[in-house]
Order: C-alpha cells, then structure tokens, then sequence
C-alpha cells in the first residue's frame, strides 16, 4: 500500500485517500499555480496508525523518500543547521473540520538551524526567534499535551517584564529569552527537553495530527455534522513560507464570491506581517481583501487571476489560503466555499444563468437541510428596534437570548430551556459545545471567515462577528455607556449584523411566504426567492416520488398542499378525539351494553364525518390516506396514579364519586405493562366491536358527501399496526359491506391498504399485499419494533452513548437505519409487489420528511413520501436530488 503522494502525484478527486487540502493542493499544483512543494501522508496510514496505537510499518521509509525529493526540489535539508528547510505539518480530513485537528508549523527548527533560518532571512534574528517560539509553543500544545496557558503566561510575563502590550514590541534577545523559558515550561511537563532532530520533529508531529482525529472537540463536531467516524485525516507536510517576514509580507483567506450572499466579487481578509492561523483565530482586526492592492499591487493581480482560474476550474464559489512572502504569492489551500443556505440557491441559480453548470447541477449543489433553514423566521423590524451595534453578519437567522460569556455557561443556562447568546471576544475549537448549545453566537473580533463565522455557518446557526467596539470581559460587555452583563437580553442579526438591545420580535420567512403563495416567484428584487422558485421547480420535474403530508385537520391540509403536497399519506384520527370530544370516548371506553356503547359510538361518528370532509375538501382530486385509530384507548383516560389519589381523597372525606369509581376501575382494568405492544392498532378494531366500523362510515359518507358537492374525494382506508394477514382481511371485510351499502352508485373509490410497522408484517408482505391496495410504511413503529426500543423512552436515555460509541452515527428514529429497518422496508417491498403488481407503496413515518431517508425510499422504489407540511418542500427537493 502507497501511503505518501507527492503534490504532483494527486489530484481533487482523491478527498478520501488524501483529504480535502491534499487533494485540492495536488490540483493547484497541477494546474501550475504557486503551491509550495510538499507531500500528503494519506487517510489510510492515520487509519492503521489509529487501529494500532503505534507506528504503520512501511510508513518511515515512505516518508524519506518523499522528504529526500522534497530537499531536493528545494536545495535545503531539512532542519540544516546553516540553511535549514522548514516543514508545516497540517491536517486535512475528506470533509472539511475548520480547526478541529492540528497542525504544527516551523518544523525543523532548532537551536542551531534557528541561526540558519536568520541568515535565510537576512539576518533577521527576531524573525527566526519568533518562529522558533512558535515551534515550541505549538509542538508543546499539540503533540505533547502541554498546557497552552503556560505558554500565555511565560509570554505575558516577557510583556509586562518588558513594559510592552503587543507581541511585535518583543525583540530577537526578549525572544530568545523566551525560547529559553518555553523550553522550560516544556520540560517541566513532560519529563524531557524539546527534541532537537528535526526528523523526529516531524515523525512526531505527524503522529500528533493523526490522534488530533479523535481529540473531543472533532468528535463532537463530527457528530454534529453527520460525518463518518472511520475516516481519519491525512496529514500534509508542506515546505514553509512566510508571511511574518515584514511589511511586504502577510497572509489571508479570500472567497470567489460573498458566501453569505451569493454576490460576486472579491471578499476576503488580509493581515500583513503574520503568520498561520493569525487570520482565521480573528487576533488581530483583519484590513478588507481590496486593500491588498494598495499594500502590493503586482501580488494583489496575481491573486485575482488564480480566484478566476480556480472558480473557473471548480465551477463553484471557491474560498483560499494565501501567503505573500516578500512579495512573492503562494497558495497554500483552496476548496469549494462552504456557504450559507441562501447563497447555496443563489449561487446556484446565478450558475446556471452564466451558463457554466446546468438545472440538475444547480439541484445537486443544495440541500433540502439548507432549504430547511431558509424556511427559519427572520426579525420584525417594523418597530424599527435602534441596534446597540453592529458587526459582520456571519451566519443569517434571527436569535435572541441571554447572553453568556462562556461556553461552559452556555450548555448550562440552555439546559434549563432558556436560550442563549454566546458572546466572545473571539471563539477557538473549545468553545464548541457552547456554540452547539447557543441559539446563536456574538464575537467583538475576527471577520466573515474567523472560528466562530466558519463553524457557526457549518450549523446553521444564527452569528454576528467581528462587532469590534464591543469591549468583552468575562461577564459583561459594554459599547460606549452601554454595558451588557450576564443574563441581559440581546438579540442578534446575523444576515445584518446589527445586535439589539432585549428581545426583537421576529416574521416569517421570505421563502415560506414564498410557498405560501405571498410572495411572487420572479420578484426579481429577491434574488433568493427566485433561485428557490427555480430550483425546486426543477426538482419537481425531475422527482419520481411523489410527496404528500401528514396532516389532520383543514387547515394543516391547506397549508401542505400550498407547500406543494400532492395529497395526504397519513392522517391520525385519533387526534379527532382530544379535546371535548374525549369525554364521548370515555363513554365509549365505560358503556356498560351494547346500546350504551352504540350511542356513544353514534355520537362521535358525524363529528369524524365532519372533520373528514373538511380535509377532502381541502384535497379535493388528490389522495388522503386516513389511519383508523391506533393508540391504546386508556390514553384518552386520566392517568392511574391520579385518580386513585382522586378517589382515595374522596373515600377519606366519606365520599363516593360513581364516575370517577367507574373510571378508577376501566383505567385498572385497561392498564398495560407495555402499552405501545399492547391492545392497539388493529388489535383495538377486532376487539371492540364498532369503533372501526364508525370510523369507516364516517369516511364513506364525507367522501360521497363531497362527490355530491360535485368534488373528488380519493380517500385511502389504513389500518395500522397489521402484523398477519387475516387481521386485515377481518377488518377488510366489514369495511367493504359497509362502504357497499354507503357509497351505492355514487362516484366514489376507496382504497383500503395496511401500515406496515411491525416486523411481521414486512417478512410476510407477500400475503399480506393480496388483502393490501397498498402499503404505508410506519417506519416510526418499525424502527422500535425491529431494534426492540422505544422510542418515547431511549433518546434521552441512552442514545448519547450510542452516538459516542459510534453504534450509530445518527437517531435510527431521525434517519432511516438502512441496512436493518431499511432491509424490512426492502423485502416488503419487493415481496409486495411481486404478489401484487402496482401496489402503490408510501411512506408515513417521520423519515419520510429527513434528506438522506428520503433518497434511500427513491432507491427502494417507493411511490411516495409522506411528511409534515413544513417538510414538504424539503422532501421535494431531496427527491428531485435523488433522481438527477
Ligand atoms: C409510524 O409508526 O411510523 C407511524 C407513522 O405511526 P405513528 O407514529 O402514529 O405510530
Ligand atoms: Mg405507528
């Protein structure tokens, strides 16, 4: 196995075997750009590196040989004491972790090489005594675990010792000093000095980089963004450059286009004289990207000829990593631009009218997750609230909260409910749980492309940054003679950047009023609206499912279908029971004869009748699929522990309350050790004589209620929880006769099919299809059967561990497990439709409304999904996505 390539030796496809910056540098290399020469280490070796806790066998000599080729290109050792090469040693995952991992830079520095790297630089001994500090701080925190306030706190001192605020007030002795009290901070803690051979530098620093994969804070963050925890990061070992060389030195990042708009033109930040992270940490205050023409002209044009080339390349908003060292340019990453979820659209669509990628690109390259996001409510600014400040909308959303001051604080003040802002001077990888907990994040320094803009992004969630007259402590904020302290109100804008003063109310969003058919499409002041309009159009052009809602009541019809429903597939009536109408199922549940039964039964029946014809009504001409009740019938009673108390307190004062004894009694009597296995579901129809029967003439009326009205009602009867066929067939003939005697000669078709949400009645949906017009997976009830949990009880209780262990890398109940429950959905599928050609097969559980579920149902080859209104649109686009 080949464990190191050589830049030139990849190319961008190979993001698995080289990680994302590897892949995209050997590109750059390639296309002839400025990429200084270096070597990738791949995923493969950190995986067996990771899986045997020591070293890869064949690994060391790989590494020489690309080392040698390397010094060789360069006309320097590495680490030579009169003119050493230096090597960054970086991370670089398949999918981008921003500041997750490590990386150490400098490496091959030395005592003696340092004096080397200073004649390189002209003498310049500050330089080289810096870079060599920098070595010893990063290589301490990163590969040996030393903890980095030491290192704060030795440089502290050399400040103040000095008289000094700023690190460039520091000369070459007070920073030898410094290396000298580095040196001891590092012995102190582990036991021995700072390695001097540069080879053993970077061996050691490239094992540092492959553990950083499982350090907390990637964990976490790969959890949260649904990445796989197998794949481990390559490592890529890069001959250094320097931006710290002066004032015709420096380092930036840069976007092709505004990546929280979709604007082109040329975003960035540029920080002269620094070095590495210097620009992403936000330390500094950034000057705009345009600036840089001022600052160096020649590399300024230079740059802006590699973002048009790499745009070009790409075909997409590209974002970078630059060095100028000595006014020399170099490249030292690029990738395709993460983006907000409206710049994802309109970039998209604006892609599409320069002609450079087609529709059914443009649907590849958003997501139904970032559609989901567009659909988020926006602040109501017709109060015309004053903002207290204002700093660089990062990540858009409107969020409102107490604000916290530390990451720690934030996961507390959350867990009671409350929401919360996260303010911060700036963020770094620690702070993540924090930010995961926020509703959303504040920070007084850093630009569009600092830790806290780039993560928050990644979430989704709501960020303003850089609102640089905030002056942060660490429990208040002021601005001028405002002062915020903890628990204060604020809310925070982050398409404008403005942050207010308490809470701001919000409206919805342009898209939802969008679908609600507020808004036109082709406004062509609303740029986003349009690119939605056409994106979603394509998808459904394209989508071979159908998507229909879940939905119970008129209004939530309307609503779906205005978002594009094409029908119900599910519509739970026993929510027609709530309310008022539970004491008529009370009446049912006590009835004592048959005819006190009936009666109550008769009562409920023109209220179901009402309530269906409404939705027919809403649906006219399209399917809804009505389930017959389902859940355990004692649900609609008050619960056992309370009306015993009830009734012991009554017996207390000598009294005898007949309802509530009678009561008392059915809830004993009906009380089940695990109800959701329990008398539900079909079961509850061939037990209780009538109830199913009511249900069905209640349909059977509406729908030839609204054919009279001259409509066209298309109801579906399902019956839940089916686990044999005969179930069904019991249930189906008593619906058919009394569908019969309703319907007569009316115009009027009702299907009637079963749920399949038990295990066995996926094994044997063969037979069960011969009784079935169709099937309805309730993959809600299917995921508990088949993994034996359930599923009101276990998120909370032990889904954590599961997700840490790495069981599953997601809720099973959020996203379809597809190889088990998955694998039932398949085979009954497939066994189905063999007993039965054309059986129209849906799904209803809530995976039905979750991207990845739904490209899984395409690929099976169902005909439709079905999930909650808002989740409309999202399904149409995810099922478009899955058949482009
Ligand atoms: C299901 O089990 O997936 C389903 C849709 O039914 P419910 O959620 O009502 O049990
Ligand atoms: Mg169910």
């Amino acid at each position: 196995m080949k464990f190191v390539y050589d830049f030139a030796e990849g190319n961008k496809d190979l993001k698995d075997l080289l990680g994302g910056k590897g892949a995209n540098l050997a590109e750059m290399t390639n296309l002839g750009l400025p990429v200084p020469p270096g070597f990738t280490i791949t995923t493969e070796a950190c995986q067996q590196y990771l899986r045997n806790g020591t070293h890869v066998d064949g690994l060391a000599a790989e590494i020489d040989a690309h080392l040698a080729a390397l010094e060789e290109k360069m006309g320097r050792r590495l680490g030579d004491p009169a003119d050493p090469l230096l090597v960054s040693v970086r991370s670089g995952a398949k999918f981008s972790m921003p500041g997750m991992m490590e990386t150490v830079l400098n490496v091959g520095l030395n005592d003696e090489s340092v004096d080397g790297l200073s004649r390189q630089a002209g003498g310049n001994d500050r330089f080289a005594w810096d870079s060599y500090r920098r070595l010893i701080q990063m290589f301490g925190k990163t590969v040996c675990d030393v903890p980095g306030h030491e290192f704060e706190k030795a440089l502290d001192d050399a400040k103040s010792a000095k008289g000094v605020r700023d690190d460039v007030q520091l000369d070459a002795d007070d920073l030898r000093a410094l290396v000298t009290a580095y040196k001891k901070v590092f012995a102190k803690h582990t036991g021995h000095e700072f390695p001097q051979d540069p080879r053993e530098q970077l061996d050691l620093a490239t094992e540092a980089v492959f553990r950083s994969w499982n350090a907390d804070r990637a964990v976490l963050y790969r959890r949260q963004e649904r990445i796989p925890t197998d794949l481990g990061t390559a490592v890529n070992v890069v001959a250094m450059v320097f931006g710290n060389l002066g004032a015709d030195s420096g380092t930036g990042v840069a976007f092709t286009r505004d990546p929280a708009t979709g604007e082109q033109g040329v975003y960035g930040d540029y920080l002269s004289n620094a070095q590495g992270e210097d620009v992403v940490a936000g330390i500094r205050n950034t000057l705009p990207l345009a600036d840089l023409e001022r600052l160096d002209k020649r590399s300024y044009d230079e740059l802006m000829q590699i973002m048009a080339t790499l745009e070009g390349h790409y075909r997409d908003l590209c974002d970078i990593e630059f060095t100028i060292e000595r006014g020399k340019l170099w490249m030292l990453q690029t990738r395709v631009g993460k983006r907000t979820a409206a710049a994802a659209f309109t970039i998209a669509a604006q892609l599409v009218d320069e002609g450079v990628i087609d529709l059914d690109e443009a649907l590849h390259r958003v997501t139904g997750a970032q559609l989901a996001q567009l659909m988020f409510p926006r602040f109501d600014l017709t109060s015309d609230p004053s903002s207290v400040t204002r700093g660089i909308g990062a990540s858009p959303g409107a969020a409102y909260g107490q604000v916290v001051f530390t990451s720690a604080r934030a996961v507390e003040v959350a867990a009671s409910g409350t929401p919360v802002i996260l303010v911060r001077r700036e963020t770094n990888p620690d702070d993540l749980p924090g930010m995961i907990a926020a509703n959303g994040i504040l920070t007084s320094r850093g630009g569009k492309t600092s830790h806290a803009a780039v993560v928050a992004r990644g979430m989704g969630k709501t960020c303003v940054c850089g609102a640089d007259e905030m002056e942060v402590s660490s429990s208040s904020f002021t601005i001028g003679s405002v002062t915020v302290r903890e628990g204060d109100t604020i809310s925070i804008d982050g398409t404008s950047g403005r942050v207010y003063l308490g809470e701001v109310p919000v409206r919805p969003s342009e898209v939802v009023q969008y679908f609600e058919g507020d808004l036109e499409p082709a406004s062509a002041n609303d740029p986003l609206v349009a690119a939605v309009h056409r994106i979603i159009t394509h998808a459904d052009e394209k989508r071979r499912l159908t998507v229909r809602t879940n939905a119970d009541t008129g209004p939530d019809a309307a609503r779906a279908r205005r978002f594009g429903a094409q029908g119900i597939g599910l519509c739970r009536t026993e929510h027609m029971f709530l309310g008022d109408r539970r004491e008529l199922v009370e009446r049912l549940i006590l009835a004592r004869t048959e005819t006190e039964r009936d009666d109550a039964l008769a009562a409920l029946q023109p209220l179901q009748r009402a309530d269906f014809l409404d939705i027919f009504r809403e649906m006219n001409g399209l399917p809804v699929t009505i389930r017959l009740i389902d859940p355990p019938l004692h649900e609609f009673l008050p619960s056992l522990e309370e009306l015993a108390v009830k009734v012991a307190v009554q017996h207390e004062h000598g009294q005898r309350v007949e309802h509530d004894e009678q009561m008392l009694a059915a809830v004993r009597r009906m009380h089940e050790q695990n109800p959701m296995l329990g008398l539900r579901g079909v079961r509850l129809g061939l037990v209780i004589p009538g109830l199913f029967a009511m249900q069905v003439r209640a349909i059977a009326e509406a729908a030839v209620a609204l054919a009279a009205e001259g409509g066209r009602p298309r109801p579906e009867i399902m019956v839940p929880l089916v686990g044999a066929v005969q179930e069904l067939e019991t249930v189906r003939a008593e619906a058919e006769k009394i569908i019969a005697t309703i319907v007569g000669d009316a115009d009027v078709d009702i299907l009637i099919g079963t749920m399949i949400e038990v295990p066995r009645a996926a094994l044997t949906a063969g037979q069960i299809a011969e009784a079935a017009e169709f099937f309805s997976f309730g993959t809600n009830d299917l995921t508990q059967m088949a993994w034996g949990f359930s599923r009101d009880d276990v998120e909370g209780a032990f889904f954590w561990r599961y997700l840490e262990l790495g069981i599953f890398g997601i809720s099973p109940f959020e996203s379809i497990d597809a190889d088990g429950v998955g694998r039932l959905v398949r085979i009954a599928a497939e066994e189905g439709r063999a007993a039965r050609p054309g059986l129209k097969l849906g799904v209803c559980g809530e995976h039905g409304g979750d991207p990845d579920s739904v490209h899984f149902f395409h690929e099976v080859g169902l005909d439709y999904v079905s999930c909650s209104p808002f989740r409309v649109p999202i399904a149409r686009i995810e099922a478009g996505r899955a058949a482009v």
